[in-house]
């Protein structure tokens, strides 16, 4: 293995100035350690503000905010929930916590997320029993959101938002996550910021986020006693995470800044070798470029890629197997044709961190560019 600096897929980088332990500080100072306090009522306040959503609620993941999201709408047995099949099991294991069923739709190869044309015939397919639809915006490239609501507007089916990967996203101006009604934002280890682990429902209908709070910490009724007539969860964001988070939003442009310039190095530098294309860019959309991802059509396979930068202590990584290719999800129904397979089979993601420097990112390059000598 080699000796030379490990340079990461994306991991968590805190802000210079500390933010973050500032509002930690504060909330160890006035003993606000445990759930609820300043902290989450004022992250719930900035990031709804930050995307243009009403309400927020901070949960302690993305998939616990999809799950009560399907709960919200009242997703049940028998009822089907549309999802892409190109993304991350998180977007679909919550269908299932709620007994329903899920159908994948394939991806589109002008933004690499939902079809809307599949999307439209799986609506056709199943009809009535269509209780929502989850949209992604993989990598922070946002789905082609005008088409997609058309349809689900026609066909009155409830649209959740999986803006887990696009914090800092926008389709046509708007920020990604406030077309559905509901969307879901992730702060796990790896994503644009990160609050070790957490995530937030945002909805403008304030009356369904306070059931989410609700749900979220185990159904309390209000009583003396402890008195319950739902089911609850234990999903509620800690205080401490909420500090984090707070800080972290703080420097959420700057972060997407240097991903975006990142993109740009590869691009520039890797664009011209035979069989490589990046991942597509429309004038509509304006991404946070979480991840760099790249396809090959040529001799160098990913594999090749992932391996040569391995041996140098780089990570890298495949694009999302796709769900209907997982032995667990590979029952369900899958409408549309293979190009979320073609993705998986020829993407790369590069390492994106935010902490790499021009000579980190020379070194990938130059790693990549001696597969083509
Ligand atoms: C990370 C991620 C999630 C889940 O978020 P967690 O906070 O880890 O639960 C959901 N969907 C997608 C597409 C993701 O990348």
């Amino acid at each position: 293995m080699s000796e030379n600096k490990k340079i990461w897929l994306s991991s968590p980088h805190m802000s210079d100035e500390g933010y973050e332990m500032q509002y930690i500080r504060e909330a160890f100072d006035a003993n606000w350690v445990a759930p609820l306090g300043t902290n989450v009522n004022e992250f719930e306040r900035e990031l709804a503000r930050k995307v243009g959503a009403l309400n927020a609620a901070a949960l302690t993941s993305g998939t616990a905010a999809t799950h009560l999201a399907l709960r919200a709408v009242g997703v049940g047995p028998g009822d089907i929930v549309l999802c892409p099949t190109l993304t991350f099991s998180a977007t679909v294991n919550p269908i299932i916590y709620q007994n329903a069923t899920p159908v994948f739709v394939d991806s589109d190869i002008e933004t690499w997320n939902m079809d809307p044309k599949a999307l439209e015939t799986a609506l056709e397919k199943y009809g009535e029993r269509v209780k929502a639809v989850i949209v992604v915006h993989l990598y922070g490239l946002s789905a082609n959101m005008d088409p997609i609501m058309e349809s689900c507007r026609k066909h009155n089916v409830t649209v959740i938002e999986d803006a887990a990967e696009s914090l800092g996203a926008y389709y046509k101006g708007r920020h990604t996550g406030t077309f559905g009604k509901y969307g879901v934002f992730s702060f796990n280890g790896n994503k644009i910021i990160t609050t070790s682990g957490g995530g937030m429902l945002v909805s403008d209908d304030e009356e369904r986020i306070q059931k989410v709070r609700f749900w979220a910490t185990q159904s309390r009724d209000s009583a003396r006693h402890y008195q319950h007539s739902e089911l609850g969860y234990n999903y509620r964001m800690s205080n401490i995470v909420a500090g984090i988070g707070r800080g972290q939003l703080k420097v959420l442009d700057q972060r997407v800044a240097k991903k975006r310039y990142i993109f740009e190095y590869y691009r520039r530098e890797l664009g011209q070798l035979g069989g490589v294309n990046f991942m597509p860019v429309n004038e509509w959309n304006e991404p946070n470029f979480w991840l760099t991802v790249m396809t090959l059509s040529g001799k160098v396979r990913p594999l090749d890629i992932m391996e040569a930068l391995e041996a140098d202590n780089i990570e890298s990584r495949p694009v999302w197997k796709p769900m209907h290719m997982q032995p667990f999800f590979s029952k369900y129904d899958c409408i549309g044709g293979n190009v979320s397979e073609k993705l998986f089979e020829n993407g790369v993601c590069l390492p994106s961190d935010t902490k790499m420097t021009d000579e980190d990112l020379e070194r990938v390059c130059g790693i990549i560019k001696g597969l083509w000598e």
